[in-house]
């Protein structure tokens, strides 16, 4: 059976037996689109594949989406993501923006995805295709830097990469739906391929953010990396942290009269449009860099292609180190943001 078949063969049994009323996955709507979608009738299974190599945004916001006024309580659903959507649904669960009740969550090892602008004119391949070969490179700079190819956290895991592509269960509840479908599962997870990708992904970081070092640290390299910002919001829109109903950014609050910005203009030595670039850029940072997930929907949604997905991963590791902590990793450790101790940052307040 190939992979794809594998997985949607699961998702196929668990709606036909009853065991959840939908399944969360990649659904192609086009030859060269898909998109997240809830599906709820085995027959429609056929035309999802989890594994394509396609990002049409974080897959968390969706459950995000489902569940935030309140979750399923008759049915339960599956939900199918790629690590970096996993670690984004553990993050907004600790941020009380999905309620995970009901929810069976299905992981995968993620070979990447490729730049939706490749498929402006050709077909996305599919997920058999695409795993056929475990060292392409033709993939989201993202994802070629990505730090968990594999996560831990769902209750199912589905290692591709692995001979004979395993299923695992990481908890009672992946147990239990595992065996009520009578798939077999392992409990011992291999890990022969997936240290080797791994591996390269942690060296193409290290080169990254060598690069980023040199071209993007300071104020100065920093304008430019950003110069070509229209100031669109899609990369806030599109990021699955980014969840205030009513954003700073774009509240009457940036609005003022124009006297103000005739003196910031005679400050400045000019004033450009549009105006609140840097701040939306470093304020957005400091709201979410403790919860970046690296995902890199930011970037695929910026239409002047700006590395912006790439300064968020590497500015918020630096973030979430001077926490010990790390976005998504687990469901216990406690965000940054919603965590208070009198002692932390001492170094920085001077206060012990
Ligand atoms: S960032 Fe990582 S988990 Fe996310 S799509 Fe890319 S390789 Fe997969
Ligand atoms: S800032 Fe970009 S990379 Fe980070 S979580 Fe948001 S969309 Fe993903
Ligand atoms: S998506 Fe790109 S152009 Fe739009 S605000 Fe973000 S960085 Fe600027």
């Amino acid at each position: 059976m190939s992979l794809t078949e594998k997985i949607n063969s699961v998702c196929r049994s668990a709606l036909e037996k009853g065991l959840v009323g939908g399944v969360v996955t990649l659904r192609r709507t086009a030859e060269n689109a898909a998109v997240h979608a809830l599906v709820t009738k085995p027959d429609q299974i056929e035309e999802t594949d989890p594994l394509m190599p396609y990002f049409p945004g974080n897959g968390a916001d969706f459950v995000k989406k489902l569940t935030r006024i309140a979750p399923p309580r008759n049915k339960k659903i599956l939900v199918i993501l790629r690590p970096c959507e996993m670690r984004a649904a553990v993050e907004l669960t600790k941020l009380a923006q999905i309620q995970n009740e009901n929810i069976v969550w299905m992981t995968f090892d993620c070979l990447g995805t490729v730049p939706r602008k490749e498929f402006e004119d050709k077909p996305i391949p599919g997920g058999d295709e695409f795993y056929a070969d475990l060292n392409r490179e033709d993939i989201r700079p993202l994802c070629a830097t990505c730090d968990f190819v594999r996560t831990n956290t769902a209750d199912i895991g589905f290692l591709a990469f692995e001979d004979g592509a395993p299923f695992v269960a990481y908890t009672e509840t992946g147990k239990q739906f595992l065996s009520e479908l009578g798939v077999e599962f392992s409990e011992k997870v291999a890990d022969d391929k997936f240290n080797q990708i791994q591996q390269k992904r942690n060296q193409n970081k290290a080169e990254l953010y060598e690069r980023l070092e040199k071209e993007v640290k300071g104020i100065d390299n920093l304008v430019k990396t950003f110069a070509r910002c229209v100031n669109c919001h899609n990369c806030m829109t599109n990021c699955p942290i980014c969840f205030c109903r009513e954003c700073f950014f774009e509240s009457e609050a940036m609005d003022f009269e124009g006297d103000i910005f005739l003196d910031l203009a005679e400050r400045r030595g000019g004033l450009r449009a549009p105006t609140d670039v840097g701040l939306f850029h470093l304020g957005r940072m400091s709201h979410m860099a403790t919860s970046c997930v690296a995902c890199g929907a930011c970037e695929e949604a910026c239409p002047e292609g700006i590395i912006v997905g790439q300064v968020f991963k590497w500015v918020s590791e630096n973030v979430q180190k001077v926490f010990d902590y790390v976005a998504g990793r687990d469901w216990e450790e406690e965000v940054p943001l919603r965590t208070f101790r009198e002692d932390e940052l001492t170094e920085v307040t001077g206060m012990s």
